[in-house]
């Protein structure tokens, strides 16, 4: 609100007794911010899936909500695609697995293809299937 002429804050209330002194809202005390939750959020950022307003957030986030804050790291991590979460991958005997789904992906025997080198992190066929 504005007076003019301008009046401070004493004034004011001298002026409109039952009117309440507005205080700035404190900034969040810094608080640290577990390892394990960072490297959750590192994954999710080169994933594509945070960014740079993302993480200038965080500190304050986690200041005023710890647990909701791990809740959605946590949640936004589960999106991370990933060959091993596809319905398209396949994983017989020892090997590291392969992609049924793609069949741009060169072949390595039957309708089995090499995984692309990014694991699916940008994979577009990436399909989590109905599981969830
Ligand atoms: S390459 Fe794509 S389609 Fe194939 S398993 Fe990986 S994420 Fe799924």
């Amino acid at each position: 609100m504005a007076f003019a002429p301008e009046r401070d804050q004493a004034e004011v209330l001298a002026a409109y007794p039952d009117a309440l002194a507005a205080e700035p809202m404190r900034e969040p005390l810094p608080v640290p911010i577990p390892g394990d939750l960072l490297a959750l959020f590192d994954a999710c950022t080169n994933a594509g899936l945070y960014g740079d307003d993302d993480r200038a957030a965080l500190p304050a986030m986690f200041a005023l909500d710890a647990e909701g804050t791990r809740r959605l790291i946590e949640a936004m991590h589960a999106e991370i695609r990933s060959c091993r979460r596809c319905r398209h991958f396949r994983r017989p005997g020892l090997s590291d697995g392969y992609c049924v789904g793609r069949d741009d992906l060169p072949s390595v025997y039957g309708l089995l293809r090499a995984l692309p080198d990014d694991k699916g992190l940008r994979c577009d066929a990436f399909d989590r299937g109905a599981t969830r």
